[in-house]
């Protein structure tokens, strides 16, 4: 159904607030299937309001509005959606009996603006707000439909998940289905070429790409008349996309990098411990965010400096002064030392250059990982040729979890 999200307040357009209601919004109805063709603000201003439900009605057959449902004289989206969908405002009962009992239970009298936010179109489909007072409201007439919903984020999500979204997907004659699939090692522009003949061939199931600092993700979604369907369209396109960039393919599930190693090192009880110089515990912090890794995560140390390598891994002074602390030989004396320091069957090593500079033969982004697995050694040398610090550190980190995932198989 092709959608129009309006945000109404002139705290928008001003850029006091950022519009985070639409960006969930999109998200959301992007999901169920709708199609959001335009994203509008306008100010509290009751003829621009009616001029832009009016304009965006022409083109659309759904408008979502968020905001301006207040008591106040300046908060007019219900009246406004009832006066371009022909209906009249009266009192809504339910809704009334609402507001009494906030206003009881917050101490409070009722005072005559509060009883605007219970009148209600006649024809209005009305959802109630347990997260505040303003309740929303669905209002049609013929095809088109308005539906407005609080301003307040924390409200307007509630009411999404409790009554929107259920009244919409009542209203849908299709289900959706869909799967993120995560990939890793390959950049969005080689991924949509290896995937090309599928992208430009289709037409159900869609595949879109998206890039993430370093990660790819691919959606994967199919609109059928069942859920049945729509998942077997949507598997069988998955199987196509295995055959041409499966190596890079590391969680059908949306899952981080660092979640697909948290889980396969608990459900297989592998112990791991970690010794970071350049990333400085990004590793661990990402590894701690697993649930249950406790039971497999001995230690994560952030070895910096010389002396710490030295005194914390073991690393020898000789090799220090004759590779430096960013080179192979020193992260294989790191890993192998947090071997002998914890005993944990993955030992992860990291050492490098983040930038910004480093040296002609070293520059920014030269990295060292290193993993030692059941005695099995791997170093992976990265040339990432970025001079940004923070990208670097990031990339790493990345790097680190994928030889993980990699040893672990
Ligand atoms: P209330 O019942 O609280 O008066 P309302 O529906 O009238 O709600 P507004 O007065 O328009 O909503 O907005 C209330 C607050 O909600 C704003 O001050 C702002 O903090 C937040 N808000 C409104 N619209 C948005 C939006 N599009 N994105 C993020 N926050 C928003």
């Amino acid at each position: 159904m092709k959608t129009a999200l309006l945000s109404v307040g002139t705290e928008l357009l001003f850029g006091q607030i950022t519009n985070t209601n639409t960006v969930f919004l999109s998200q959301q109805l992007n999901l169920l299937g709708f199609d959001v063709l335009y994203h509008y603000t306008v100010g509290d201003n009751a003829g621009r309001l009616a001029e832009v439900m009016e304009r965006a009605l022409q083109d659309c057959d759904l408008i979502i509005t968020t905001g301006g449902l207040g008591p106040t004289e300046d908060d007019l989206t219900k009246e406004t959606a009832c006066q371009v969908l022909h209906d009249t405002l009266v009192m809504h009962e339910p809704s009334l009996e609402a507001l009494h009992e906030i206003a009881r239970k917050r101490g409070r009298a009722m005072t005559e603006n509060n009883l605007k936010q219970a009148m209600m179109p006649t024809r209005a489909v009305v959802f109630d707000n347990d997260a505040g007072s303003a309740p929303g409201m669905a209002l049609s007439e013929g095809e088109k439909t308005i539906i407005c919903m609080p301003g307040p984020p924390r409200e307007m999500k509630r009411m999404w998940e409790r009554r929107v979204k259920p009244y919409l997907e009542a209203r849908q004659n299709s289900v959706i289905y869909y799967k993120m699939l995560r990939f890793f090692g390959i950049g969005e522009s080689s991924l949509e070429t290896a995937l090309l003949d599928l992208i430009d061939n289709q037409t159900d199931p869609t595949l879109a790409t998206y890039a993430k600092e370093g990660e790819c993700t691919v959606r994967v979604a199919s609109k059928r008349t069942t859920l049945e369907e729509a998942s077997a369209a949507v598997e069988e396109m998955i199987t196509s996309v295995r055959e041409r960039v499966g190596e890079y393919l590391y969680s059908e599930n949306d899952e981080s990098l660092a979640e697909v190693v948290g889980r396969k090192l608990i459900d297989r009880g592998i112990t791991i411990s970690s010794c970071e110089s350049c990333t400085a515990g990004m590793f661990s912090a990402e590894l701690a965010g697993v649930p249950g890794i406790s039971a497999v995560f001995d230690r994560g140390i952030a070895t910096y400096t010389w002396k710490a390598k030295m005194e914390e891994l073991g690393v020898s002074l000789e090799t220090l002064e004759k590779y430096s602390a960013e080179s192979r030989q020193v992260c294989e004396e790191m890993v192998r030392g947090l071997f002998d320091k914890t005993g944990s069957r993955i030992c992860v090593s990291v050492t490098g250059v983040a930038g910004p500079g480093g040296t002609a033969d070293k520059p920014a982004g030269t990295i060292y990982i290193g993993c030692l697995f059941d005695g099995r050694l791997e170093i992976r040398e990265l040339r990432t040729g970025r001079d940004n610090r923070n990208w670097n550190r990031h990339y790493a980190m990345l790097h680190m979890f994928d030889l993980v995932n990699q040893m672990l198989g």
